[in-house]
């Protein structure tokens, strides 16, 4: 991971093994950088974006836009292959390129429409929300989902490199910069120290810092890019168990509190470090306690997965004193007890 020196542009390089790299440039007016991501040979650029997304790129090359549906319900295999037939239409070749110009899901959509059209032609990432901009966008994961449950088809197809324009966030809507905030709040204990004392640019870039850390060290989710799942156990559970009444960023912020609750438990924090869990959290809006219509039985059986799991115990990614790693064999009582803390 390296930094530029410009101070004006935050330019953060994820490194892959191989010597792959690639840059991320942040901050506000960071895209006048994408037609330098643009490979020279590539003449045309699919963009594919959504029609809420109130922007638009110029590329400076034959360009088309293709959009897509918003929402969990359009990220399928059939927007693949209408986005792939489109392509095929306008002649787009392996030398061109994609761009995904939106949040997370164009970007995941987007990525994996590249790495399969034509075996696999380049993507840049244009990253449009909060969440895009600190974790989607970066690391590499595409995918779309099956009725069977989310993000369960998809592949590690890297960016050439990916544009985290702050401007672009001003049109977000606010719910949205709430979800933004529980992914980033995880960020204060993967290694980010107090985020929330610095500027949007600054904060941002320290996250995709951090990101780009993770993956360069794990690039395929083997071990150590787990920890980025830091309060997705509990959070995970009650967006399933709320029918998604609170959605992901806000149901990782109450896991993180719960992840904190549990540390404690086992011994592995202190309440200081509770309490400065449940202050970042409270401090960006987000909410800090289990709604009350979802019972501890259901979100235990959905932290445990299946029977099997909670009979040898949970795993959970926990802080503690050689900071958040993946701690396994919890016990399902103890994890039930603390359920309590959040009522
Ligand atoms: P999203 O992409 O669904 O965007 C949320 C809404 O905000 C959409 O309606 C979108 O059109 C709108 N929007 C985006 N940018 C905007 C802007 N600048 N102005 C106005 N409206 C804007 O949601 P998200 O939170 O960005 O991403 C969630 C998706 O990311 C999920 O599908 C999730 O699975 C995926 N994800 C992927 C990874 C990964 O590593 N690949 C990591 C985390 C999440």
């Amino acid at each position: 991971m390296v930094e530029s020196s410009d101070p004006s542009m935050r330019t953060v390089t994820v490194e892959l093994g191989d010597d792959r790299t690639y840059p991320v440039h942040v901050g506000r007016g960071a895209v006048t950088r994408l037609a330098e991501l643009i490979p020279e040979r590539s003449r045309r650029v699919a963009i594919v974006t959504q029609s809420g997304i109130p922007h638009t790129i110029d590329t400076g090359r034959d360009q088309r836009v293709f959009v897509i549906g918003d929402g969990e319900a359009s990220k399928t295999l059939s927007t693949i292959e209408s986005l792939c037939e489109s392509f095929a239409e306008w002649n787009l070749t392996r030398a061109d390129a994609v761009i995904g110009l939106g949040g997370g899901l164009v970007t995941d959509v987007a990525g994996f429409a590249a790495s399969v059209y034509h075996r696999g032609l380049p993507v840049i990432h244009v990253s449009t929300s909060l969440l895009g901009q600190i974790d989607a966008a970066i690391g590499g994961k595409t995918g779309v989902n099956l009725p069977q449950g989310k993000n369960l088809v998809g592949a590690y197809w890297q960016p050439r490199g990916v544009i985290c324009d702050t401007e672009f966030l001003d049109t977000l809507p606010e719910r949205e910069w709430r979800c933004g905030m529980g992914e980033l709040a995880k960020y204060h204990w993967l290694g980010g120290g107090r985020l929330d004392e610095l500027d949007l640019d600054d904060r941002v870039a320290q996250c995709v810092r951090i990101k780009a850390e993770v993956v360069a060290s794990d690039e395929r989710e083997s071990s150590r890019r787990a920890i980025l799942n830091y309060g997705h156990t509990l959070g995970h559970a009650i967006e399933v168990a709320g029918d998604h009444q609170l959605r992901h960023g806000e149901a990782v912020a109450i896991g993180l509190i719960y992840a904190a609750e549990l540390a404690q438990s086992l011994g592995r924090i202190t309440a200081d470090d509770v309490a400065e869990h449940r202050r970042v959290v409270a401090g960006y809006g987000l909410p800090t306690q289990i709604p009350d219509d979802l019972g501890d039985d259901e979100l235990i059986t959905l932290m445990g997965r299946d029977k099997k799991v909670l009979d040898a115990g949970l795993t959970f990614v926990l802080d503690g004193p050689n900071g958040v790693e993946v701690v396994h064999s919890v016990d399902p009582e103890l994890v039930r007890s603390t359920l309590a803390a959040l009522r």
